[in-house]
């Protein structure tokens, strides 16, 4: 069975630099917010070409938190609304409503299935305060247009880049292509840890310093709260094991788009869609989405020649029981993209050999 990821395998061609670095962690007697974190926020921030970065527990804190130290800033108010793609992955949306404002759903383009900046305009009401620029599957959203809309009407950029570490548009990298920028380092992400966590990368210092303190209690200076903080706190084993594996992102993203172009060059099926590609952006293919009116039964198909597939994502986030405000609402294009979308093996650790096979299976499916 080729697996749809790997992980094992992963973590094993990090090895023994990985023990290592856990190792030493343990035997230093710091656990939290010590200096491999510190480091670790030096060296991302730089990766992405930002002045700062913030470690959190997990990817959908570090989204919450931008916004809950926007509130702090006086720049947004509860209730006030977030534009965000409909087809996203739930935890985007999520972050908008806990803290405490309103998402307001945005159909994508079904070229890139990320949001499609002509629909943007007409949501804009008095009370938006930014665009939420999801990377979906680590291909940048169309970053020009984007910040076209948002000066029009003053609107914040805040970026999910938790599918998209590395990725770059135009030259510049997600993490510095908006306001202020959430990633995930969930295990499976193209920059995954060996647990959750998370970071918010911007070149705000105040947005920086606030969104610091609201993820460590509210605080600045230890047992002084200024806000009503969280705990959400990346800590020092997560952050040794990235250090590790940041060194060779560009490396493994580099092999996901060599696969992608294999499969884009080699499978020619006529009930099959491939992903748009174009060269002016380095998409990192944290998901290699292919589109098919059959989707279940090539799924199945895919499954009998012994390849596991993935759906990303079954349920569209407005259909789900959580968000039954939004249950009532029409989204044809994001529900046609839940309705047709496979996601086949891509990630560093597959042979070429593997990918050959993937590509052989696709090819054979019939109706
Ligand atoms: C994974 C993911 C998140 C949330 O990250 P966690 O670390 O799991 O909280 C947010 N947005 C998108 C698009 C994701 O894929």
């Amino acid at each position: 069975m080729i697996k749809y990821y790997d992980l094992k395998k992963v973590t094993e061609s990090h090895e023994p630099q990985i023990s290592q670095a856990i190792s030493r962690v343990v035997g230093s007697g710091w656990y939290i917010l010590g200096n491999e974190v510190k480091d670790f926020e030096q060296q991302f921030a730089q990766y992405c070409g930002c002045a700062h970065c913030i470690g959190t527990g997990n990817g959908l804190d570090a989204l919450t938190i931008i916004m809950l130290a926007y509130k702090e800033m006086g720049i947004m108010q509860d209730g006030d609304e977030i534009i965000v793609p409909a087809n996203t992955y739930i935890a985007s949306i999520l972050s908008i409503l806990q803290a405490g404002l309103k998402p307001v759903l945005c159909e994508p383009r079904w070229e890139s299935c990320n949001i499609d900046p002509d629909r943007i305009g007409e949501l804009v009401t008095p009370r938006t305060k930014a665009i939420m620029a999801v990377h979906l599957y680590g291909r940048c959203a169309d970053i020009t247009s984007i910040e076209r809309i948002a000066k029009k009407h003053s609107l914040k950029i805040i970026e999910d880049s938790a599918q998209a570490h590395g990725a770059t548009i135009n030259g510049r990298r997600t993490g510095n292509l908006g306001d202020a920028s959430g990633f995930s380092f969930y295990p499976g992400k193209n920059l995954g840890a060996l647990g959750d966590g998370g970071a918010i990368t911007t070149n705000d210092k105040e947005l920086a310093d606030t969104a610091r303190a609201i993820a460590n209690y509210g605080s600045q200076k230890k047992y002084v709260n200024i806000y009503k903080g969280l705990n959400s706190r990346l800590d020092e084993i997560q952050a040794a094991v990235l250090a590790v594996k940041l060194q060779r992102l560009d490396e493994d993203n580099e092999r996901r788009r060599n696969i992608a172009t294999r499969y884009n060059t080699g499978i020619s099926n006529p009930l099959v869609t491939l992903p748009e590609y174009n060269n002016r952006e380095e998409h990192v293919f944290h998901i290699y989405p292919i589109f098919s009116e059959q989707r279940d039964l090539l799924q199945q198909h895919l499954h009998e020649s012994g390849i596991e597939t993935l759906i990303h994502y079954p349920i569209p986030p407005h259909k789900q029981q959580a968000l039954a405000e939004f249950n009532n609402l029409e989204y044809p294009i994001t529900e046609r993209i839940h309705n047709q979308e496979l996601s086949l093996p891509c990630h560093p650790a597959m042979s070429d050999d593997e990918v050959a096979r993937v590509i052989h299976a696709v090819n054979s499916f019939k109706a």
